[in-house]
């Protein structure tokens, strides 16, 4: 096999490894990004393409405790935990757990926050100046629900959000309406509207950074699947892969849900789990959506998209390695939008339906930076639900870190030694 020596090396050419190599390719070091498959394939290929500030929430909050018991025994709720006998969901479960406090989950939602406002408009220069377009859109999303304790939920995260200086404000049932159409007004109570929150194509997105990361001099390699490594003097000494080996100063691990079994091949503990999503194209809509919306009461995301179709997205089951889909989950996810919303009468036409596995930290905030036992491997994994709209953000605090710069934010609820 060939052996290359490069000078950063990034595993996964997903949204946020792609990210991270931008930002290091624009301080002048030279990045090869690999993937067994082509940039995007992974879960960045078919998320609902929301870049939202106002979802800076981590999965763990307080008082979830009773609610994490239920999800292990409802099948059809809507965030659910696939019961297994695993060592890892028992750990899994265990730092979950601790993390549903206050003081830990406003520490998150501020970092999460800051990454993803970087994110955003970061998102819009690119929209600006990249030669492929997007799908890029900033209307605004609502957060609609037809029940109290789903308007309480709205309302408690608006005044979480505007802390930290994301803009929302409260309406009606009918001024929703007025705006959005497509929902039915007999189902609205009310919800949020949050004016500055923008959507694109997921795809697409990883598609315009890999053209930006090419044309500032980067290098992708695809069709290169890492399956091993070499260690040595407590570093990555080797990366083998399909297609020859490599030797890098800098070995960044962005492998999503994959992460976790490559890490442990080092005898590195990262605890991700895949929470597992649907997403659905359909042209099925009588009134077709003009914003995104989340229907708090279903968790099901809507977003209009840029070929004049509609995405909807939804559910997240806590799963080890489990690509199967679910019909009765899926079905839930039509149903429950066939409720809210004016679509035609019948079965929805399916275009499309996709599933991926988010890349979940039990405490719902990313791995990011060096690894305690490899000083040249460096950690950019474990975004949830919040890749896309972190990514950007991401990149730039794992650039930061790799080169001792001072950094935008916080660094210490991403310290990847917390499980490592
Ligand atoms: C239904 C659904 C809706 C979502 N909606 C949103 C949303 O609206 N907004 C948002 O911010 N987030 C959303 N997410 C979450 C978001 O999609 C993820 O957080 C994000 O895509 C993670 O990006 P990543 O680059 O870390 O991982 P990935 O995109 O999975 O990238 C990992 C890459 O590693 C590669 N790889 C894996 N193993 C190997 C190997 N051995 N060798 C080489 N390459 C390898 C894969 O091919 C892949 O390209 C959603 C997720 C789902 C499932």
């Amino acid at each position: 096999m060939k052996s290359e020596k490069v000078d950063v090396l990034v595993l996964g050419a997903g949204i946020v490894g792609l990210s991270n190599a931008v930002e290091l390719q624009k301080s002048g070091r030279q990045v090869t990004v690999i993937d067994r498959y082509e940039p995007g394939l992974g879960c960045s290929y078919g998320n609902a393409g929301w870049m939202t500030p106002c979802f800076s929430m981590p999965l763990p909050q307080p008082g979830m405790f009773w609610k994490s018991i239920g999800w292990l025994l409802d099948q059809d709720s809507p965030l659910r935990i696939k019961p297994q006998p695993s060592w890892l969901l028992v750990r899994w479960m265990t730092h979950f757990l601790f993390a549903m406090n206050e003081k830990r989950m406003l520490e998150s939602v501020k970092v999460l926050t800051d990454i993803s406002k970087y994110s955003l408009d970061s998102y819009k220069e690119l929209a600006a100046k990249s030669p492929k377009q997007f799908g890029f859109d900033q209307k605004g999303l609502f957060l609609v629900s037809g029940t109290k304790d789903g308007l309480n939920g709205a309302k408690i995260e608006m005044d979480l959000m505007q802390q930290q200086g994301v803009p929302g404000k409260y309406m009606s049932g009918e001024e929703i309406h007025a705006m959005e159409p497509s929902l039915k007004p007999e189902m609205l109570k009310g919800g949020v509207y949050f004016p500055a929150e923008a959507h694109a194509e997921p795809l697409l997105t990883v598609q315009a950074l890999a053209e930006e990361f090419k044309s500032l001099g980067g290098k992708i390699q695809t069709n290169t699947e890492v399956f091993a490594f070499t260690k040595g003097q407590g570093k990555i000494e080797t990366v083998h892969t399909t297609r020859g080996d490599f030797k890098a100063d800098v070995v960044v691990m962005a492998l999503g849900t994959w992460s976790k079994e490559l890490a442990a091949q080092l005898g590195n503990r990262v605890p991700i789990l895949g929470g597992k999503g649907y997403r659905i194209i359909t042209p099925s809509f009588d009134v077709k959506p003009k914003h995104p919306i989340m229907i708090v009461d279903r968790k099901i995301a809507v977003t209009p998209r840029f070929d004049g179709l509609t995405s909807v997205a939804g559910t997240l089951e806590l799963v080890d390695r489990d690509f199967d889909i679910t019909p009765r989950r899926l079905n839930n996810i039509v149903r429950g939008t066939q409720e809210y919303m004016h679509t035609s009468a019948g079965d929805m036409e399916v275009k499309e339906i996709w599933r991926g596995l988010r890349p979940c930290t039990p405490d719902g905030v990313p791995m990011i930076g060096f690894s305690k036992k490899h000083s040249n491997l460096f950690y950019n994994c474990g975004h949830q639900m919040l890749g896309l709209q972190s990514a950007p953000g991401s990149g730039r605090l794992g650039a930061d870190l790799i080169l001792g710069r001072p950094t935008f934010t916080e660094t210490k609820p991403f310290r990847p030694e917390r499980y490592e």
